[in-house]
């Protein structure tokens, strides 16, 4: 009798086990092609699905896109596009006083004089790469900048500000983690062209449009130390 019990136990168990997996391949499955339409064509589907995919099966999302012949990146990339579609229009109705700019120290020029303290690098304003360039034009609108070595400091940069949104620029990993962390916050990502730990390379003039620059207005370009095209101080 009780043989009897477990071995029927252990059927619906594992058939119930059998149609999680098939329900939770397919959830995958969907994810990833809403995912590559917002990347490809620009079209957000499903939100709230496609991040409940991201945040709940991160690891395993990672691990079904590589099985598919799919780069493991795409599920942060997708974390990032669908956080920044879903932000965008708060983000860009706060004022930038309430609003911090956070960009990553590995963007500095390799003869950075900064100095390290509790909040992050404290930029010289050498204007030796596109950090000061931004750090000046966002503080002139009004953002608290921070130049930081690692989300470590992002913990300590919430408890010791207040602020309502946040623009950081990152790799794609470290935006989709970040971005998870501050989700009470407006969030918007700037992903880094080149990531790595030195030398590292964005796309100044995306950072400067999510600032709410007016490019329009900046005529006066020249080349950065990091061979990349940015606005002069006087943008
Ligand atoms: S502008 Fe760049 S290189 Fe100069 S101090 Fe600031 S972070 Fe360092």
């Amino acid at each position: 009798m009780i043989i009897m019990f477990f071995a029927e136990f252990y059927q619906i168990f594992g058939q119930m086990v059998f149609i999680a997996g098939i329900l939770i391949l397919a959830l995958l499955s969907i994810t990833l092609l809403l995912g590559r339409l917002l990347i490809k064509k620009d079209r957000l589907m499903f939100p709230k699905l496609l991040l409940f995919t991201i945040d709940v099966f991160y690891g395993l999302f990672k691990k079904f896109s590589e099985n598919v012949g799919v780069d493991a990146k795409i599920v942060d990339q997708i974390g990032v596009e669908v956080r920044n579609k879903v932000n965008e229009k708060i983000f860009n109705r706060i004022e930038p006083q309430d609003k911090i700019l956070v960009l990553p120290h590995c963007l500095r020029n390799p003869e950075c004089e900064a100095t390290l303290e509790s909040s992050g690098l404290v930029c010289k304003d050498c204007n030796r790469c596109v950090i000061g360039v931004l750090k000046e034009k966002g503080e002139a609108m009004g953002y608290q900048v921070f130049i930081i070595p690692g989300s470590t400091f992002l913990k300590k940069i919430v408890e010791k500000n207040k602020f309502k949104a946040v623009l950081g620029v990152a790799c794609y990993q470290d935006l989709n983690l970040a971005m998870t962390q501050l989700s009470k916050f407006h969030c918007q990502g700037v992903p880094l062209l080149r990531d790595g730990c030195i030398n590292t390379k964005v796309d100044s003039r995306m950072v400067l449009e999510k600032m709410g620059v007016n490019l329009g207005e900046s005529k006066n370009l020249k080349k950065g130390c990091t061979t990349e095209i940015y606005p002069e101080k006087s943008v």
